[in-house]
């Protein structure tokens, strides 16, 4: 069986290869053949995962599956979420991100956060969606070089280190992510 994985960072590509096995060959979206930008304008995550995966689905009549990740933040309500990638504005820039988000905690001593990602699996047969999370807490400071995005500042639960102190193979052992692929893929080993 063949899957689109409607992304083309080859980081996740690999991820979900690995966790699915040899049975099912996960493709991009440019071994597809799609260069077009996906829509990606719902204020959810269950939403912009959904709608990149029936737009795939839909438009190249191909069976697909789509991501959305987000930072959700307690003392915020919930923010920064769907919005976590273009926070301090469209510049998507990571530092400008983790500095506002330091600011509007400043003096706030809840400082409980998840990290959830949904996917969202469109086939012939239907749809479903998978959901990873990782609760944790942010730190006053960044530490640590790994990861991306708000690592430094992640501390995950019953961890000592943050997310950017770990090694990627460490991360990949509890992450939001590696969590929702661990439900795709048995899913798809199931059916
Ligand atoms: P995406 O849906 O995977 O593109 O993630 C959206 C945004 O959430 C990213 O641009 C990052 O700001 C943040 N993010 C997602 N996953 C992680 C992670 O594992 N660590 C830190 N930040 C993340």
């Amino acid at each position: 069986m063949k899957l689109c994985f409607a992304t083309n960072n080859r980081h996740k590509l690999e991820e979900v290869q690995a966790a699915v096995g040899g049975e099912i060959l996960i493709t991009s979206l440019e071994e597809e053949g799609i260069h077009e930008e996906l829509p990606e304008t719902q204020n959810t995550l269950e939403g912009n995962a959904r709608q990149k995966a029936r737009y795939v689905f839909e438009h190249y009549k191909i069976a697909c599956f789509a991501d959305d990740t987000g930072l959700e933040v307690d003392a915020l309500g919930g923010e920064p979420g769907v919005y976590s990638a273009r926070f301090a504005g469209p510049q998507r820039d990571s530092q400008d991100n983790s500095r506002l988000l330091l600011k509007k905690l400043s003096g706030e001593s809840n400082r409980a956060a998840q990290f959830r990602t949904i996917i969202w699996l469109a086939l012939q047969e239907g749809d479903w969606s998978f959901e990873g999370q990782l609760r944790g807490q942010i730190l006053t400071e960044g530490r640590g070089n790994g990861g991306f995005g708000y690592d430094p500042l992640f501390m995950p639960e019953k961890s000592t280190q943050t997310l950017a102190e770990m090694t990627m193979d460490e991360k990949n052992m509890i992450s939001h992510r590696a969590r929702a692929v661990a439900k795709l893929a048995e899913f798809l080993r199931k059916r």
